[in-house]
């Protein structure tokens, strides 16, 4: 439940269920994966995104191992990466302990059941605190969930099922016809366009990448040279170009990538070297090597365009 909690956190159930089955087999309890390398997990955690709850969930693991494996709601919260969703989910859930759960379904629920005009902080309040107060405290566990499901199959984001909602009798903003104008919507978020140009360096069948430093996106994950183009290209590349001297770059290809409201166009092209020489900050892999790393999807789109030169 805590792997499918975490994962499932800004991700679709769809793209989850792969990574998901494939995790717990690499890692079928806690001690596995607390034993395991942040690489070994990284790389079974790619393709998910937002890189930091793998990461958390390694670090919670371990905590479990020194710790011991936590019941109760509080004892979940004292988990590394674990907040206040997640413990009440599990704990209810799991352990049939009587405390509610509020995720973005029950808050939509909630909003439209008592016609609540609330937004951000103060709906999350209000929601959790009516959630209280309304827990079925005989199977918490059944109950969150069914509020839960009927948030995310009736009484949905667009189009809600109001005529087989088991609550339209008694929801307010059914019978004030205001279901479409709540919750009240949070303003959206400017989309920023970004340029990602990356170079491909390859010799003798091999292929240069590094770690991606502290503080970035994707830190930790493995990338070819790659440089922010978008205020100053020729700046960009003059910085792959001291890192590479002499090089002549063949595009590649190019394409979209959207993280959150940035959409990113990410240029690849390749530099073909006479030998693996040292590149500052990069090592060579070679095509055996390659699938052990961990590697953004945007890095691992541009490893398939460039595979082809490897032999
Ligand atoms: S009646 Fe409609 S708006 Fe009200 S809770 Fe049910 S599905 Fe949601």
């Amino acid at each position: 439940m805590w792997v499918s909690e975490v994962m499932l956190q800004q991700t679709r159930v769809e793209a989850v269920v792969p990574h998901y089955l494939r995790w717990m087999e690499r890692f079928p309890n806690v001690l596995a994966l607390a034993r395991a390398t942040e690489d070994e997990a990284l790389a079974l955690w790619q393709g998910l995104g937002y890189y930091r709850r793998c990461r958390r969930l390694l670090e919670g693991a371990r905590w479990i191992l020194e710790n011991g494996m936590p019941q109760t709601e509080a004892e979940w919260r004292s988990v590394p990466g674990v907040g206040a969703y997640t413990a009440a989910a599990i704990a209810s859930i799991a352990f049939g302990e009587a405390v509610p759960v509020v995720d973005g379904n029950v808050e939509r629920v909630f909003a439209r059941l008592t016609g609540c005009r609330e937004s951000g902080a103060e709906l999350k309040r209000q929601a959790w605190e009516w959630a209280r107060r309304n827990l079925f405290a005989k199977d918490p566990g059944s109950w969150n969930q069914a509020l839960m499901e009927l948030g995310a199959t009736v009484c949905t984001p667009r189009d809600p099922a109001c005529g087989s909602c088991p609550l339209a009798e008694r929801c307010v903003a059914k019978q004030s016809w205001t279901v479409a104008e709540l919750p009240v919507g949070r303003r959206k978020t400017a989309s920023v366009h970004l340029l990602h140009v990356v170079w491909v360096p390859v010799a003798d069948g091999r292929l240069a990448l590094r770690r991606i430093p502290p503080g970035q996106w994707w830190e930790g994950l493995w990338e070819f040279p790659r440089v922010d183009a978008t205020e100053d290209r020729d700046r960009a590349e003059a910085t792959l170009r001291g890192m590479i001297p002499g090089a002549w770059p063949e595009r590649l290809g190019s394409f979209r990538h959207v993280v959150t409201h940035h959409k990113i166009t990410v240029e690849a092209w390749l530099v073909r070297l006479e030998a693996p020489n040292p590149i500052d900050g990069c090592q060579w892999f070679g095509r055996d090597q390659l699938d052990a790393l961990a590697l953004p999807t945007p890095q691992r789109r541009i490893l398939r365009l460039a595979r082809p030169f490897i032999g």
